[in-house]
């Protein structure tokens, strides 16, 4: 059902083949929130106040099926991680959560100790479902907190106050012993006082990992058409400064721009995208990365539910399939992309991961390497390639060097 994909390369120009193939994880998205944020600009459409009714049924049923059409893509290879994001997982019911698991170990070989993780917004935490999610299979409960103070919750347009943030963390440290708390900073009106409680309180929590982001106005997005009043950069970036020494302090490791976590506690999920691995995403609008030993392939699944239901429906022929857009990844763009993920991980990367990656020589960026040395944006020997503080700082600036011409 999957069309071909024609390759990219140039006649007669081969494409650079790879030695082996990438861990791949499984991304599972569940496009529904109880009320749209002013900021998002993820694949969520609210169910309570508008239109939408929620088909849970429908889409446990239609995930499987996009899950069933797209074995051939992986056939042969086990899945290191599970990612249920959206959207607002946590409304679904464990009984739901529980079916997609069974058929995701059914078709698909699951390592021992995979991470199955769980996105969930307080204002949806009940006890009882939550234990259901344990016993269902999920290890790792992802919370959107984004700030315990109840004027900037209010401003980002959350359902949640503080109180059922912490009762939320509370429910989720019961039932899961591998919990992120994520956090958003440089919010309308925020003080730096505000911002640092917030991270306190965070810290305080003795949760395994925290995402700390910075607010940004996504195109599309009602925060982007009425833009709040927000810190200026200055006072950002001492937040981001102020971020990083307390959550050091508390014993958290900055081991990727946003992301800190109790040692060994890393999300192996997000390590593998930025390590450039594969990723299969099923569910409206999710988005694949999928290498083959002759190209590397990426697709983006139909956004909106009901034209993913409808591709997916039993009455599908052979010519329909929930993939909207797909295309390889050109040999000039590989080196490019490799970069865009491994330079946020502040260990950086091994100069033979690129290789195995990416199927290119390390030598095919030896230019940009030394422009980016040069300029003090990255360290390097033979064994790693980091960004430097600075450029950790002005990532923008280092990614543009790889930039393809
Ligand atoms: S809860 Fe998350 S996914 Fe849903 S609208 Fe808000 S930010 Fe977007």
């Amino acid at each position: 059902m999957t069309a071909i994909i024609p390759s990219a390369s140039m006649p007669g120009v081969q494409s650079p083949r790879l030695g082996s193939l990438p861990p791949l994880s499984l991304y599972i998205h569940i496009p529904w929130c109880m009320k749209k944020c002013p900021y998002c600009d993820f694949n969520s459409h609210e169910v309570r106040g508008g239109n939408v009714n929620m088909p849970e049924a429908e889409y446990v049923t239609a995930l499987i099926r996009d899950l069933e059409t797209a074995l051939p893509q992986v056939w042969g290879r086990s899945v290191t991680s599970v990612f249920f994001g959206g959207g607002t997982p946590s409304l679904f019911s464990a009984r739901s959560i529980d079916a997609i698991l069974t058929a995701v170990r059914a078709l698909l070989p699951l390592e021992h100790f995979a991470e199955v993780t769980l996105e969930a917004n307080p204002g949806t935490f009940e006890v009882k479902k939550f234990a259901d999610f344990r016993a269902a299979g999920i290890n790792r409960l992802s919370i959107g907190i984004q700030s315990f103070n109840p004027r900037h919750l209010q401003s980002l347009g959350r359902i949640h106050d503080g109180s059922e943030a912490h009762r939320a963390i509370e429910i989720a440290r019961e039932n899961f012993d591998n919990v992120n708390l994520d956090l958003m900073y440089a919010l309308p009106h925020q003080t730096m006082e505000e911002a640092q409680s917030d991270i306190e309180t965070a810290a305080a929590c003795g949760v395994t990992h925290i995402s700390a982001y910075h607010l940004t106005l996504e195109p599309n997005t009602l925060f982007h058409r009425y833009p709040p009043p927000l810190p200026d950069n200055d006072l950002s970036a001492e937040m981001q400064i102020m971020i990083e020494q307390t959550l050091a302090q508390g014993g958290y490791l900055n081991y990727e721009t946003s992301a800190f976590a109790q040692p060994g506690r890393e999300s192996r999920h997000n390590m593998n995208y930025w390590l450039f691995g594969d990723y299969l995403g099923i569910g409206a609008g999710a988005h694949s990365k999928i290498s083959f030993a002759d190209r590397i392939v990426r697709q983006m699944r139909y956004k909106q539910p009901r034209d993913y239901l409808a591709k997916t429906s039993p009455d599908m022929t052979a010519f329909d399939s929930p993939i909207m857009e797909q295309h390889e990844v050109e040999r000039n763009d590989r080196g490019f992309e490799f970069m865009m993920n491994a330079l946020r991980l502040t260990g950086g990367f091994a100069p033979e991961m690129f290789m195995e990656r990416t199927g290119l020589s390390i030598d095919s960026i030896q230019q940009q390497l030394d422009e980016a040395e040069r300029r003090h944006l990255i360290t390097r020997d033979y064994q790693r390639i980091a960004p430097t503080l600075t450029g950790r700082r002005f990532l923008n600036d280092l990614l543009q060097i790889f930039l393809p011409e």
